[in-house]
């Protein structure tokens, strides 16, 4: 090990990605370490029309239709407690393939021949006054050693980088169970968010619809685990029952978890975390793309100006995610006393 790269990435979803491809324009040497290239990620892949623009304008690329879901866009629309009913006007939201979108993501950065080592994971980790060291696992079998004298922790919810540097970190997390599902019936272009009775769904329950079949999911407590199905079936009841449809059947059901502890978004002086490693996804709505991107885009950012002005870039990507990290912490503490008053309000308001 002779190199030291400016930048290692860990992980290649939209937070790796972007930071990744932001790193390249600004010119810096990077190294993208990505376990599991071609996973298939469980997500609605509903992200607000702001996405487009972000990405747009920062790094210039314009999400294809191909790597977006049918149709194209949604609106939003909020039923409440007791039944009231309401779209929210000029809110648009894209429709992503996600699997689809953060392969794109990905390739973009490969065809500027961004440095990347796939089906590659860290093993351990030192971190010294200049640099951080790591040993990587290749193919699950060749040990080597990258240096970096920037960490980049992009690799999702069970962070490996997060457990290892704080060990403390009791994975507070949210269980959302989604079923791929087809539907008898018309579902409209909306993404359907019912904050229904806690009686029904502790949080939340969406119907978001994809090309030839629609996504079903509720939030749950952590308490509340254990009783996720019920909560699903008990949605879907409700779901046949107040939408025009019916249920034909079952194409895949899976569980999976949003982050809901305190956002930790650097340690010492060189390892920045982003999007879900940093629990910067919002905990209410399950938001993840456009945070996870925007927290790239930023740490890259953060980088560059830590590099030239000879500062710290963990001080400086502290500043620069600060509303983001407060505005996360202030939907976790609406999650805390979520009840049917506070989701009625939500949906009268359309919004906190
Ligand atoms: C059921 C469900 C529905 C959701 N729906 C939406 C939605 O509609 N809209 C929305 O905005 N968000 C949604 N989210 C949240 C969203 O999926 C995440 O917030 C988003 O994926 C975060 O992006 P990320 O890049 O931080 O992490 P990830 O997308 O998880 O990417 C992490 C990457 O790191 C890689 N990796 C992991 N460990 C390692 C390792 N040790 N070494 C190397 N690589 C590693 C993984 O293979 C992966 O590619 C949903 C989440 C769930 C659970």
């Amino acid at each position: 090990m002779n190199k030291i790269y400016d930048v290692i990435i860990i992980g290649g979803g939209p937070s790796g990605a972007a930071c990744a491809l932001k790193s390249l324009k600004l010119g810096l040497d990077i190294l993208l370490i990505e376990k599991d290239p071609n996973s298939t990620k469980l997500c609605g892949g509903v992200t607000p029309e702001v996405t487009r623009e972000i990405l747009k304008y920062d790094i210039q690329l314009d999400i294809p239709k191909n790597v977006m879901s049918r149709p194209h866009h949604l609106g939003l629309y909020l039923v409440s407690p007791s039944g009231q009913e309401r779209s929210i006007p000029n809110y648009r939201l894209l429709n992503l393939s996600r699997d689809k979108f953060d392969r794109w993501m990905l390739n973009n950065y490969v065809n500027m021949k961004g440095n990347i080592l796939l089906d590659t994971y860290p093993k351990n980790i030192r971190i010294l006054d200049d640099y951080v060291k790591l040993e990587i696992v290749r193919e699950g079998i060749h040990h080597e050693y990258v240096a970096g004298k920037y960490l980049v922790a992009a690799d999702g919810v069970f962070s490996w980088v997060r457990r290892k540097l704080y060990p403390d970190t009791n994975n507070n997390l949210i269980p959302v169970m989604q079923e791929k599902i087809v539907l008898d019936g018309e579902v409209e272009d909306y993404f359907y968010m019912m904050l229904l009775k806690d009686s029904i769904t502790p949080i939340y329950g969406y119907v978001i619809p994809k090309e030839s079949y629609s996504l079903i999911g509720v939030g749950s407590t952590r308490e509340e685990i254990g009783n996720i199905t019920k909560f699903i079936d008990r949605f879907k009841s409700w779901a046949t029952e107040n939408l025009d449809i019916r249920l034909r059947h079952i194409l895949s059901r899976r569980l999976g978890y949003i982050p809901y502890g305190r956002p930790r978004v650097t340690y010492g002086k060189n390892i920045l975390f982003l999007g879900d490693a940093a629990s910067l996804c919002n905990p209410f709505s399950g938001e993840g793309i456009r945070n996870g991107i925007e927290s790239g885009l930023l740490a890259a950012e953060a980088i560059y100006q830590g590099l030239s002005e000879n500062r710290y870039a963990t001080e400086i990507y502290h500043e620069f995610v600060k509303d983001l990290t407060l505005y996360i912490i202030k939907m976790k503490k609406i999650v805390e006393k979520l009840d049917n008053d506070i989701k009625e309000k939500f949906v009268i308001k359309g919004g906190f």
